[in-house]
């Protein structure tokens, strides 16, 4: 048989077959001797030190234990049984347990031979113990990857583990590869790049990262393959960006006119901040280009991000436009739907809301007005991006909190029209710079940096279960002084009976702390029917009730300004950038208010860096970076997005400056080369073309 090239199957790479090929695709999806190449170590295990068992601490990463094994015993029963090993050197002794794969552990393991061990120590009853550690022969066989300094550990699973596909086995396939084939590896960045920034070629960085010479090897390698992850994410974002602007024509909104003059003179309340300004200027410049604007703005809560919208929808129907704005909850919608309506008093256009509690006849009559042009501004939920709503002329589309819709919805709303109208798209919180021009690379940034002069920070505390009646005695004094408060309970999916039942246990304990009539409670939560939810609100938003007690509907965009101190219980359950938007819900008045987190009395650290970080500061930008650091960039986000993100190599949270650096380089090629036609740029031109078929851009023409 021919040798393996990089594009046979992994069937056929010697030692694998059809079994282990199946298991191969299923478990890790690796299909070809190329995908195997590109499945890379998650971390490495420095061989050049031994531990001495005295030495061991449990809070040291893997170790490497030299040691004979002194004793070997099957123990228990069922599923209790286990395999449990004495493991010496000349400073002591380490039990070694192994609960699975028992029966092929006994056949290898000898007692009295001695053994290179690899494991993670813990403290178990007192003394140290290693589980499923990893056994090598002693002394070790002089392969080439016999001598390595630095032993790549690979991500396997039960099932691949079953049919040998350790980490071990895995390094064995891998070096197969690597012996055959390494040689086939093309180079996919131009030279000049490569050059540029010192970096390794692809095959010496595939080497490096398989089996890295040293530290510093290790090093270059995954800075080249981070730098060429990012590289061509960014080409693409940004080469889909020019296309777009090259392809789609925007409506071009020629003048400022009557409704955005009369609004901005006789109705706005309040006078813009600076950062409100900068922010519409740029729409407005963008809006009159004839290119379809497609332009994030990010501010922090409160930072006044819906009089923007509005401005922007304004300008829309001064230029003969309709426009819309979609929000992703029921409530929400309702939200900005009223206050919209109390800043434009009724005048200069017609409002519309469209939900999904909308009745049938009022949908009809609402489709026929829309097509008809008679309504300007549509506000509403996910409704708006059914096929049935057409419009006469849609010109501007905003998109509050983004985050929770998903890059094909965004598209569904661009063919609302031949010529795509403008899009907004508005985050309901900061997000870090990373995520943004990874997630929304192809679309103009905008940041509205301050808040409304006035505002008095939200002071922040931190109280444990035992100073609950503290908590109490300060909403009393609050209330007393005519405020109104939030109480906030966690309600998760897997646990939501439980979470259910503190809920209801929080409103009984509440109830007897703030009897009828003096004061009221409002209860909104998830399970509830639409028309209750909505009763309730209006009851708090009329200031008819002082306690709203509810789980996180409330969390997007409620603006109840009298509502001034925010209790948020078992903060410690809540990501960061959701206690932070909690906490936007108060501070929207001219009183001074309060947020107050309420823990168990332990805390893990995460948890507690979390509820100190938000004593600590009121900044969303802050707060959005160490998010970041604390969960990584998948769980920011969301599922729906999490595609856009399933970096191999690179961290969004750790990798800022190679990813500046590779934004940075596509954006000097584009500009010097647009359309990539210079040879130097061929192939970059090359893994476009190769792409093109799969991204959402063709999608939509
Ligand atoms: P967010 O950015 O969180 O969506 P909003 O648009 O809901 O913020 O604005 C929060 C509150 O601040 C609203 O009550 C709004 O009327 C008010 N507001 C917005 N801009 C200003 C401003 N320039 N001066 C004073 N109040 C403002
Ligand atoms: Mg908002």
């Amino acid at each position: 048989m021919l040798a393996p090239t990089l594009d046979t199957a992994i069937e056929f790479l010697k030692g694998v077959g059809p079994k282990r090929a199946e298991l191969l695709q299923k478990e890790l999806g690796i299909f070809t001797c190329e995908q195997l190449l590109n499945y890379f170590p998650f971390r490495y295990i420095d061989r050049t030190r031994f531990y001495k068992i005295n030495e061991l601490d449990p809070d040291l990463p893997y170790v490497q234990i030299l040691g004979r094994i002194t004793s070997k015993e099957v123990i228990g029963e069922k599923q209790k049984k286990r395999l449990v090993a004495r493991l010496t050197d000349e400073t002591g002794s380490i039990e070694l347990v192994w609960f699975q794969s028992l029966k092929w552990v006994d056949e290898h393991l000898m007692k009295g031979k001695v053994y290179i061990v690899f494991g993670k120590p813990a403290v178990f009853n007192g003394s140290f113990s290693i589980s499923h550690a990893d056994l090598e022969s002693y002394p070790r066989p002089a392969t080439i990857t016999g001598n390595l300094r630095l032993q790549p550990v690979y991500n396997s699973t039960e099932k691949l583990k079953k049919f040998f596909l350790d980490s071990k086995g895995i390094q064995k396939l891998v070096t197969l590869v690597i012996e055959q084939q390494i040689r086939e590896v093309k180079e996919t960045l131009p030279l000049y790049i490569l050059q540029k920034y010192h970096m390794l070629s692809r095959r010496e960085a595939l080497l490096n990262i398989h089996f890295p010479k040293d530290v510093q090897a290790l090093k270059e390698a995954e800075k080249r393959l981070k730098f060429e992850e990012l590289f061509f994410i960014q080409l693409q974002l940004l080469h889909n960006k020019q296309l777009r602007e090259l392809r789609f024509k925007g409506h071009s909104f020629d003048t400022v006119g009557e409704k955005v003059n009369v609004f901005y003179k006789e109705l706005l309340p309040f006078k813009l901040t600076n950062a409100q300004k900068r922010v519409i200027k740029e729409i407005r410049t963008d809006t009159q280009r004839g290119i379809q604007m497609n332009r994030l703005v990010q501010g922090d809560v409160g930072s006044g991000k819906t009089v923007v919208a509005l401005m922007s929808m304004l300008l829309a129907c001064d230029n003969g436009f309709q426009a819309c704005m979609m929000a992703p909850t029921e409530i929400l919608a309702r939200q900005h739907y009223s206050s919209i309506l109390s800043l434009l008093k009724d005048r200069l256009v017609k409002v519309a809301i469209l939900t999904g509690s909308t009745t049938r006849k009022q949908r009809t009559l609402l489709h026929k007005e829309l097509e008809a042009g008679e309504i300007d501004l549509l506000i509403g939920t996910h409704a708006l991006i059914e096929d049935k709503v057409v419009f006469k002329n849609l010109g501007m589309v905003v998109i509050d909190e983004q985050h929770r819709f998903g890059v094909e919805q965004r598209a569904r709303l661009w063919r609302k029209n031949t010529i795509p109208p403008h899009i907004l798209v508005m985050t309901a919180t900061p997000i870090p710079r990373t995520l943004a021009m990874t997630l929304y690379g192809d679309l103009d940034v905008s940041v509205i940096d301050e808040l409304p002069a006035g505002r008095k920070p939200i002071e922040t505390r931190h109280l444990y279960e035992g100073q609950r009646l503290r908590m109490f005695g300060f909403m009393k004094q609050e209330i007393a002084k005519g405020r109104q408060v939030y109480v906030v309970y966690p309600l998760i999916k897997e646990s939501e009976k439980l979470d259910l039942l503190h809920l209801e246990a929080g409103i009984e304990q509440m109830s007897y702390q703030f009897p009828l009539p003096e004061y009221q409670i409002s209860i909104v939560h998830g399970k509830m029917r639409n028309a209750d939810k909505e009763y309730e609100m209006q009851r708090f938003i009329k200031g008819v009730s002082q306690i709203m007690v509810a789980t996180t509907v409330i969390e997007v965009g409620v603006n109840v300004p009298n509502a001034s101190v925010m209790v948020i219980e078992n903060a410690e359950r809540f990501g960061l950038s959701q206690l932070h938007q909690l906490r936007g819900r108060v501070g929207r008045g001219a009183e001074q208010s309060f947020c107050i987190l309420m823990s168990g009395n332990k805390l893990s650290a995460d948890g507690k860096l979390r509820l100190e970080t938000m004593v600590k500061t009121n900044n969303g930008f802050e707060i959005s970076e160490i998010d970041l650091q604390l969960r990584g960039p998948g769980d920011i986000t969301g599922t729906q997005q999490s595609g856009v993100l399933e970096l191999k190599l690179a961290d969004l949270a750790k990798d800022q400056l190679i990813l500046q650096e590779a934004r940075n380089t596509v954006i000097d090629i584009l500009s010097e080369d647009p359309m990539l036609d210079d040879p130097k740029s061929s192939l970059l031109r090359t893994y476009l073309s190769k792409r093109s078929r799969g991204i959402a851009f063709d999608k939509i023409s």
